[in-house]
């Protein structure tokens, strides 16, 4: 259901008034972690100030280490919630445990999978049931066959809307966190009929590089971008080395203009 044999024209997954695929770039922006209701709408009015399409924010946050900052839960979807109220910006917020598909989709405009769950199998089939876009996050060591494999578990769930997003996989190289694949992004094009968004902040896990790579995976014909932006990084709990601040996002978008519009 993924390929192109199958379906040869490119999906455009709508959600709200955006469409994802087609001739649109989504700029997804927001923090790492929803942190607090006056953190989170700073962020996303700084964002929807500067150009962002979408917002994003982690209310359930999978961190490597159980003694990390794991997340607002419940309280972080409400603030979710307000913030999509108070901007107009459509919601990408992840969900991370099966069971809480439904209290995430009540809120959540995108559900995300995130890349340590893009083989939770349960899960895939879980937000397949649902009636929301899923942004699906390649697997910290997935190759594309089985990411797109993973895809077609949501897809034969009975979603056909799925967006896929690449975010960096585990190599030799630790200068960055993670090695950005944009040769993904013509692979998974030429294979799939499905959009395709790159976070280059978790694919560098460096801010310095966010805008080279932003600007890069939008010319190797990516869907859009997603980026992390917290209002004062320094203070972030969670990916503040990779996240943007307000007046960077905003270099950053007016950078990409010239190549969303001549694309
Ligand atoms: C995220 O986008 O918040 C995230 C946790 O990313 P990943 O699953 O790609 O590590
Ligand atoms: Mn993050």
């Amino acid at each position: 259901l993924a390929s192109r044999d199958f379906h040869p024209e490119d999906t455009v997954v709508e959600t709200g008034n955006r469409t994802i695929g087609g001739a649109a770039v989504q700029i997804i922006a927001g923090p790492c972690a929803v942190e607090s209701r006056d953190q989170l709408l700073e962020a996303a009015d700084a964002v929807r100030e500067a150009g962002a399409t979408m917002l994003r924010g982690g209310a359930y946050k999978p961190r490597s280490s159980p003694y990390s900052f794991q997340g607002l839960a419940a309280k972080g979807l409400e603030i979710l919630a307000e913030a999509r109220e108070r901007t107009g910006l459509p919601v990408v917020t992840e969900v991370m445990d099966q069971n809480l598909v439904e209290d995430v989709a009540a809120v959540a405009d995108v559900l995300q999978i995130g890349s340590r769950n893009m083989q939770n199998f349960a899960l895939l089939q879980a937000v397949g049931q649902t009636n929301k876009p899923v942004l699906l996050k390649r697997g910290l060591a997935a190759t594309i066959e089985e990411w797109l494999l993973a895809a077609e578990y949501i897809l034969n769930a009975g979603n056909s809307r799925v967006i896929l997003c690449e975010r960096g996989i585990r190599t030799f190289e630790t200068y960055t966190r993670n090695t950005l694949d944009l040769s993904a992004v013509p692979a998974v094009k030429h294979l799939s009929h499905l959009p395709v968004i790159v976070d280059p902040s978790h694919g560098t896990g460096r801010r310095f590089m966010v805008a080279p790579m932003a600007r890069a995976a939008l010319a190797a014909g990516a869907d859009g971008i997603m980026v992390e932006v917290h209002p004062r990084p320094q203070e972030a709990l969670s990916d503040g080395s990779q996240s943007l601040d307000p007046e960077q996002f905003a270099a950053l978008v007016r950078e990409i203009r010239p190549i969303i519009t001549a694309s």
